[in-house]
């Protein structure tokens, strides 16, 4: 009888060892490190160009990972855009934010804009409204622009998101078209969907001090805003050369490592205004 409790036990233990050993599809993964809260904004400040003062954000997600440390989006956001958890993460991500910085509203200047990147499947996701009210809420009225980034790569702009799109901007709420140039632009939408900002794609900030068609696209992208009365945000500024033309040109924002990197809300917090 023992000998067949034994023989029972290390068979059950093999197959349990085995099991273990299988490679955990790519979507339990995620959720297990979304319950574990390894999904982490970092911010990267947004500036004035003119004044070259603060005046936002963006929330950038990064995975803490036990084993390989602080991952960059472009090595697990099509795995987790796959995985259906963008939600998920995202409402943690805008409720991580809200946390430590909703009690520090008072160093932020009035108008602040916090952004966020969303991707298309989000628009259909029915908390979304909600998520963003609920982080409007816990700050003063007026001191902050939430703002919502959108790639153009994934085709948005149907019936349905229209009627979303009305809905936020009925609470105030700013689109941003991220990458903007690198997609297919339809101009079309730009007006129907009453977007608020383009969002210059940083292969065209770098083609600034180059003889390239980049350049060229450039000036038409900034061209193209001033007449729609859009605000201009560049992103990737990394040189002098590249501000003051930028600041030139008339674009709002900067955003890039010559100005911040995207830092820890801890970070973020410290460089704050007393
Ligand atoms: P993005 O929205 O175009 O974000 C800008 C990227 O450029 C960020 O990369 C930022 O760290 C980087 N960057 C900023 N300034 C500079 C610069 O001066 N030079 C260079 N070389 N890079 C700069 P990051 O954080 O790795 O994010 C990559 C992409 O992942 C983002 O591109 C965005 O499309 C996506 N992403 C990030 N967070 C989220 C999120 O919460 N949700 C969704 N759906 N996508 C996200
Ligand atoms: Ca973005
Ligand atoms: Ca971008
Ligand atoms: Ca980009």
């Amino acid at each position: 009888m023992l000998i067949l409790l034994l023989l029972l036990g290390s068979w059950a233990g093999w197959f349990y060892y085995q099991w273990l050993q299988q490679p955990r599809p790519a979507s339990e993964v995620i959720a297990a490190a979304a319950e574990r809260q390894e999904f982490i904004p970092f911010l990267q400040p947004l500036f004035d160009a003119r004044s070259g003062r603060l005046m936002g954000a963006e929330v950038l997600l990064r995975w803490q990972h036990p084993r390989d440390g602080l991952l960059s989006p472009f090595a697990f956001i099509e795995a987790v855009e796959k995985s259906g958890q963008m939600g998920r993460i995202t409402r943690q991500l805008m409720q991580d934010v809200t946390t430590a910085l909703a009690p520090q509203a008072a160093r932020l200047p009035d108008g602040f804009h916090l952004a966020f990147n969303l991707d298309a499947g989000q628009l259909d996701d029915p908390c979304l409204l909600d998520d963003c009210r609920r982080l409007m809420a816990a700050f003063p009225a007026d001191k902050l622009v939430l703002t919502l980034e959108l790639t153009e790569r994934e085709a948005f702009g149907s019936d349905g998101h229209f009627e979303v799109f009305s809905a936020l901007q009925a609470q105030g709420i700013q689109l941003a078209i991220d990458d903007f140039g690198t997609g297919q632009s339809s101009l079309a939408y730009l007006h129907q969907l009453a977007i608020d900002t383009l969002k210059i794609d940083r292969a065209f900030v770098d083609a600034i001090g180059r003889d390239s068609l980049g350049k060229v696209v450039l000036d038409a992208i900034i061209a193209l805003g001033k007449q729609l009365n859009l605000k201009l945000v560049a992103e990737g500024v990394e040189t002098e050369a590249q501000r003051d033309y930028l600041v030139a040109a008339g674009v709002d924002f900067l955003q890039g490592y010559l100005l911040a990197r995207p830092m820890p809300l801890a970070g973020f917090i410290a460089q704050l205004p007393e």
